[in-house]
């Protein structure tokens, strides 16, 4: 088949850090043993089982205070999508060694919370529900912070006060977003808008938007739980009007998204690791459609 390869697509900048940071603590000796990561280091179980194999635990699970519940000795290395105050005192407390791969732009969104919240201010927070990133971002006020998903959680809003700031989750299809934004701005125009989505974010949606409207078909190679895979899948669906479909590998293709097709738009979610995408693309190439 006829492959357009999207780019730009893959691991970010935020990825290839924490997993290169987990890497060399799994390598040092005197990081001490055993070493967890606080939920999956970024949300693909290749990149899992490989620092599995290196000796480096994954606590599965989004709520970061129970999991560390479970943790009595040892280092914890915090992910890419941030962790709450809460979680840094209580690992503080317990006398864990921490080591801290949050990503710089989800840390530059806690610190503006941190900032607006002394300000006064009251803030929306726009991000998925049960994601560990908006976990760790509302923590830093959960006096202030009020998380909302969709419109009917905008439209259950009950926050009129004149300080009001509007921040979003980093991983966002930037299309939603704007149309969430709108509705809360229509209720509320004195709130001030911080668009945190990241630029690795917006770089492959945008690639996703323009690169594939050519192609017969799009696949997303990610995990099934990766928001940003996710949206990937949604923006080449609702933006490029293309069908879609997310794999995680190419075992996951179904011949019958092929049939009848030619050209067929590959893309990867910033948490994928290279070498499946690569595997994905050569199994495609190689593909004779009927
Ligand atoms: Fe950082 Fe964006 Fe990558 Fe998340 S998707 S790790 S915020 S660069």
């Amino acid at each position: 088949m006829e492959v357009i390869k999207i780019t730009p697509r893959g691991y970010c900048y935020g990825v290839v850090d924490a997993v290169s940071l987990a890497r060399d603590v799994a390598s040092d000796p005197k990081m001490p043993r055993p070493i967890y990561i606080l939920g999956q280091i970024v949300h693909n179980r290749h990149t899992v089982e490989e620092l599995e194999k290196l000796g480096v635990r994954t606590m599965d699970g989004s709520d970061r205070l129970q999991l560390i519940a479970g943790i009595d000795h040892g280092t914890v290395i915090f992910t890419a999508h941030g962790v709450s105050p809460a979680v840094r005192i209580e690992a503080a407390r317990k006398g864990l060694k921490t080591i801290d791969a949050t990503c710089p732009d989800v840390t530059r969104t806690h610190d503006l919370i941190r900032e607006l919240a002394a300000q006064d201010y009251s803030i929306i927070y726009v991000g998925k529900k049960g994601h560990p990133e908006p976990e760790g971002a509302v923590g830093e006020a959960p006096d202030r912070v009020q998380l909302v998903e969709n419109q009917a959680d905008v439209e259950a809003l009950d926050v009129n006060v004149p300080r009001l700031a509007v921040v979003t989750q980093t991983t966002l299809s930037q299309w939603d977003t704007q149309a969430i934004i709108e509705s809360i701005r229509a209720r509320y125009p004195q709130a001030e808008v911080h668009n945190e989505i990241c630029l690795a974010t917006q770089q492959r949606q945008e690639a996703v938007a323009t690169q594939s409207r050519e192609a017969d078909v799009v696949l997303v190679v990610g995990d099934e739980r990766s928001n940003n895979s996710n949206r990937l899948v949604q923006v080449a669906r609702e933006i490029a009007g293309r069908p879609a479909y997310l794999v995680g590998t190419a075992q996951d293709i179904d011949p019958a998204w092929l049939k009848g097709r030619r050209k067929v738009a590959v893309t990867s979610g910033t948490s994928t690791p290279t070498h499946i995408t690569r595997d994905v693309i050569q199994f495609l190439e190689d593909y004779q459609p009927e």
